[in-house]
């Protein structure tokens, strides 16, 4: 049978009005000279959502945020990693057989080894929910050592028993000796950009601070390092790469990371004047 018209991945999530993916992954393919079109759709049912997929051909799947937990149990196999961090964020489309990834982490990954060393590091990792997860694991897999810091001491707790590491609740972070804090939680993320989860006088004596948010490129967290003497780095580049991992697995072709992070830099300072 003939395949016709562009290649088609896919988005799901609910909202997904305010994503971002599609402006990235649409503008790579046009670079790539790819014949592929990105769509978002707002899923309300995800079981019917993930059958149409099968039923429509369509070759790949970004998930967000309410379903990377959920979704692997509709699916025809998880690979290793989105396994073991509960999650996955990307959905590959095998010739019919639906198998789930988790990106999140590599990204995550990438980004940092390109901001600081990470083997024999110590790192702070503020929040205890899924995105933890993905940056527990992502530090673990490359010789760091990770601290989680919960405000909710049983969850924190039984997330860094679960990933081996040691557990701090965050009211205690005075005493913890770390190289760098990498948020987690969302707590800052645009509209609620005047808050943050720490106070400024905890930060200054950490060297580096990281925020997974992107939106906005600083956080009042960031901001409030950065004017503490920390080196700061914000969520754009973990979400650059994982969306470069997407299409990597999606189409085996290296993808334009530096376009991709032009244009959803660009787009969020745009935002940001408006
Ligand atoms: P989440 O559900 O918002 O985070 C939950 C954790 O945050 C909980 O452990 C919670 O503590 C803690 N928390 C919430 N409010 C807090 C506060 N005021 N003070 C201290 N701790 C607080 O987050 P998630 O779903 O794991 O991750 C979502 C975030 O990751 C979003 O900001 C998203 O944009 C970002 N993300 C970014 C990328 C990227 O590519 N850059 C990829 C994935 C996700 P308790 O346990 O005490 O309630």
């Amino acid at each position: 049978m003939f395949e016709s018209g562009p290649r088609i991945f896919a988005l799901f999530g609910n909202p997904v009005g305010h994503s971002l993916s599609p402006l990235m992954h649409n503008t790579a393919y046009c670079e790539m000279q790819i014949n592929a079109s990105y769509v978002p759709f707002c899923v309300r049912n995800l079981e019917e959502a993930v059958r149409g997929i099968r039923g429509l051909g369509i070759k790949g799947v970004s998930v967000t945020i309410p379903f990377k937990s959920e979704v692997g149990k509709h699916l025809d196999g998880l690979e290793e990693s989105s396994d073991r961090i509960g999650a996955v964020n990307t959905i590959v489309n095998e010739g019919g057989r639906l198998r789930g990834y988790n990106t999140d982490w590599i990204g995550f990954v990438r980004d940092l080894k390109e901001f600081m060393p990470v083997q024999g590091k110590t790192f702070g990792v503020l929040g205890a929910g899924g995105a933890a997860r993905a940056i527990l694991f992502g530090v673990l897999s490359e010789g760091g050592n990770p601290v989680v810091l919960n405000r909710t001491a049983a969850k924190g707790e039984a997330l860094a028993k679960e990933f081996g590491c040691s557990f701090l609740p965050l009211s205690e972070i005075g005493v913890l000796k770390a190289d760098c804090i990498v948020n987690t939680a969302s707590v800052g993320m645009a509209p609620q950009k005047e808050n943050s989860p720490l106070e400024e006088r905890a930060l200054g004596k950490f060297p580096c601070v990281v925020d997974i948010i992107y939106n906005p490129l600083e956080t009042k967290l960031l901001k409030d390092a950065r004017k503490a003497g920390c080196r700061t780095r914000s969520g754009l580049g973990m979400f650059v790469h994982q969306g470069a991992e997407q299409i990597r697995l999606w189409t085996g072709t290296e993808p334009p990371v530096e376009t991709m992070r032009r244009v959803v830099r660009e787009r969020l300072e745009e935002n940001a004047r408006n």
